[in-house]
């Protein structure tokens, strides 16, 4: 289960304080500092761990939460409204272009998920809205990658643009989008190339991809095991790509919750979907309420 250390060690900080009845500025500034340690242990960023206490402890020692009938209360519940916007508050969604077809380029590093999330969008999109997306096998590195968004294409039943792994993927892009507007799809979504880490030839092929394509939406996909490195590798992808969204997969295993809590802050952009398993139905939208009541169990 994701969170679970967090989720414990958070729980603890507050049942102590809420055993008190009344609370002073000492207890408050106790407990911050387990949560400090409780958020530091769970991979979040540095930065974003520091703002995060400094707010809530500042309104928690307000003479309206220390003077009130439920303290505790009042303080989780400046937590949760604070963990909610760490997390951008509200749920964004998915950019549409005003003509079709809205543009979505997948990138991220080699194991991500990103072909897997691919397949999950198309269906997602097929599923509520009706949609008629096109997928263009735009990774010719590795080798498998073509045929496995081929056979993730024939599962859902959606159709796979792709031309082996011969042709600069600028053109295969180029030839895709002709296809789509040819048989009017109206979402394209690109696979690209991933790497093992960030390298600048990946980036510079990203750059000549959005370049060719205008995508309307650049989803960055990330591994939510990796917590910080996770963050890491949003910023890098940010700097080069200004991406528009981020998709966190592998929220099913055992994550710290590091990741979550600081791409949002440390980049600006929105995580707008989350993976929650290997089956391609396992795509959600991610909402920042609800993703603070799970950390907070
Ligand atoms: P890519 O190299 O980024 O294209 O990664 P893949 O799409 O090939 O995915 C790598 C592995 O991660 C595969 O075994 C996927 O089934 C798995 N995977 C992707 N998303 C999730 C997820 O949300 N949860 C879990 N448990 N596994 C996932």
């Amino acid at each position: 289960m994701a969170f679970e250390g967090l989720t414990e060690r958070l729980q603890n900080a507050f049942s102590k304080l809420r055993r008190k009845g009344k609370i002073t500025e000492s207890d408050v500034r106790d407990m911050m500092r387990e949560v400090r340690l409780a958020l530091l242990e769970a991979d979040v960023n540095f930065t974003v761990v520091k703002n995060f206490v400094n707010t809530v402890r500042d309104r928690a020692l307000g003479a309206d939460v220390l003077d009130s009938l439920t303290p505790a209360q009042q303080v989780l519940k400046i937590v949760n409204e604070e963990l909610t916007k760490t997390m951008g508050d509200t749920a964004v969604p998915l950019n549409k272009a005003p003509h079709i077809p809205t543009i979505i380029m997948m990138v991220g590093l080699q194991g991500a998920g990103k072909t897997t999330t691919a397949g999950k969008l198309a269906l997602k999109l097929k599923n509520e809205e009706h949609a008629r997306p096109l997928m263009i096998a735009a990774d010719i590195y590795r080798p498998a990658a073509v045929d496995q968004l081929v056979t993730l294409g024939k599962q859902i039943d959606v159709p796979v643009f792709e031309q082996g792994t011969d042709h600069d993927p600028v053109d295969i892009v180029k030839a895709g989008l002709d296809q789509a507007t040819l048989q009017k799809n109206d979402y394209v979504i690109i696979d690209t190339a991933g790497r093992l880490q960030i390298d600048q030839q990946l980036m510079d092929e990203l750059v000549r991809i959005k370049a060719l394509a205008h995508p309307n939406e650049i989803l960055l996909v990330v591994d939510a095991m990796t917590g910080q490195n996770a963050t890491e590798v949003a910023k890098g992808f940010n700097d080069d790509l200004d991406i528009t969204g981020v998709v966190l997969t592998k929220l099913d295993g055992d994550t710290r919750g590091g990741a979550a809590l600081s791409i949002r802050a440390v980049t600006g952009k929105p995580i707008k979907f989350t993976g929650q398993g290997e089956k391609l139905e396992d795509l959600d939208v991610f909402y920042p309420d609800r993703m603070a009541n799970r950390i907070l169990g």
